[in-house]
């Protein structure tokens, strides 16, 4: 172990030693990051295509963003629900004027922000004759907390937690003839993400996402889309819904939406909103001050006009650069998917994503593995085409 006890050997140390082990990490400590680069604590420089875990849309230390954050942090840090306060106000204000939604219920993550979805739903469904059943789709992912679990359509997030909260059935990802048939009388609402992230990168086919609208709009059903990585630019349009031709009756955000600070949203169009009222929910520092002045600054820089153009032109030089990738090495790998910035590169397995991934890291690359053999690439935003070069070429090495 390093002398050094801020050097990446005592930090891994400590980190081994205190924090509970739920989490599989890559044994290196970042302590430093700009943009799409970042640094560890011996000094040694990574690209970053993997944005945090797709919560850093800007790039880190965004000069907008970390202002706000410290001009907040200087005035006031947290106020509490039982009285106003700015920060939350103008962000709630600019999710409304950027997207289907009239009202905004703010939290601190995406389980979170699916949770206050879902209350919504029973709510609607309460005042709808009891109606209680909330459809999800295999291969989905929700969060983490005891009913997101139950909402998400994976096994291995259940496993040894039973017994779960009832109200939820999975359908195929992409076939609105197999979630036409599961509705029933007490079905009232489709929780779906408008591409699965953490189910691999899947895009699901043009007319899905239309005919779920369709579908809720004949059964009295609320559509609730969760966007929490999907969302702020990720996709190459604020929202992804943007580019489906539908919008949904609830959205939920978080990851991206503070640039790195912990904020979540549950966003409601009309029928949906008046569904929670006065005492139905809350959340201690939902709406806290300084993550929500980040996310007011974070909007503010994806709403410019420049930043998503560009983030479209720089998924096109990736498409490229990875479709040849692809073809240079068809025995390992395959198509390439996503939208915008979301992009997915199919592998022949998992010992070989896992593989290209930690040999990536090694040439001073980040990505992540999703879904056991699907290479998850998701730069920020503000990636440069010498960046996506020079990440590219280590993906190259990294795959022979
Ligand atoms: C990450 C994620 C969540 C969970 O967000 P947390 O902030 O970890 O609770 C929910 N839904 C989707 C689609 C996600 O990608």
């Amino acid at each position: 172990m390093s002398a050094d006890a801020s050097g990446s050997a005592a930090i891994l140390e400590r980190t081994d030693r205190y924090i509970a082990q739920t989490y599989a990490r890559s044994r290196v400590a970042f302590v430093r990051g700009r943009g799409a680069e970042l640094w560890d604590a011996d000094g040694k420089r990574y690209l970053d295509f993997f944005s945090s875990i797709l919560c850093t849309n800007l790039g880190h230390a965004h000069p907008a963003v970390t202002r706000a954050i410290c001009e907040q942090a200087d005035r006031l840090v947290h106020l509490s629900n039982l009285h106003y306060s700015e920060p939350q106000s103008r962000l709630a204000e600019k999710l409304v004027e950027h997207s289907f939604a009239e009202r905004v219920f703010l939290c601190n993550s995406g389980t979170e922000a699916n949770e206050a979805a879902l209350k919504a739903a029973r709510r609607y469904g309460h005042a709808r004759g009891g109606r209680y059943e909330v459809l999800t789709t295999l291969g989905s992912f929700h969060g983490r907390t005891m009913a997101m679990i139950a909402a998400t359509g994976q096994e291995k997030v259940r496993r040894g937690f039973e017994p779960m909260l009832p109200g939820f059935r999975y359908v195929p990802y992409g076939d609105v003839a197999a979630m036409e048939e599961a509705i029933r009388p007490e079905t009232v609402a489709i929780l779906v993400e408008p591409i699965q992230g953490e189910g691999g990168v899947v895009v699901p086919p043009d007319r899905y996402l239309p005919g779920l609208r369709e579908l809720c709009d004949r059964h009295d059903m609320l559509l609730m889309f969760d966007e929490v990585q999907t969302g702020c630019g990720r996709t190459g349009t604020l929202f992804a819904y943007e580019q489906t031709g539908c919008a949904p009756d609830v959205m939920t955000l978080a990851k991206s939406l503070g640039n790195g600070l912990p904020v979540g949203a549950m966003l409601a169009a009309p029928r949906a909103a008046s569904a929670l009222d006065v005492g139905a929910h809350a959340s201690t520092f939902g709406g806290n001050c300084v993550t929500n002045a980040a996310a007011v600054a974070t909007l503010e820089v994806l709403t410019d006009g420049g930043t998503l153009a560009r983030a479209r032109l720089a998924s096109e030089r990736f498409r490229t650069g990875l479709a040849s990738l692809a073809a240079r090495h068809p025995e390992d790998l395959g198509a390439v998917r996503g939208r915008g910035l979301l992009l997915g590169l199919e592998t022949r397995s998992g010992e070989c994503a896992t593989g290209i991934a930690a040999r990536a890291l090694e040439r001073g690359l980040l990505l992540n593995v999703t879904a056991e053999r699907v290479l998850r690439i998701a730069p920020p935003l503000v990636v440069s085409d010498a960046e996506i070069d020079e990440g590219l070429a280590i993906l190259g090495q990294a795959a022979s």
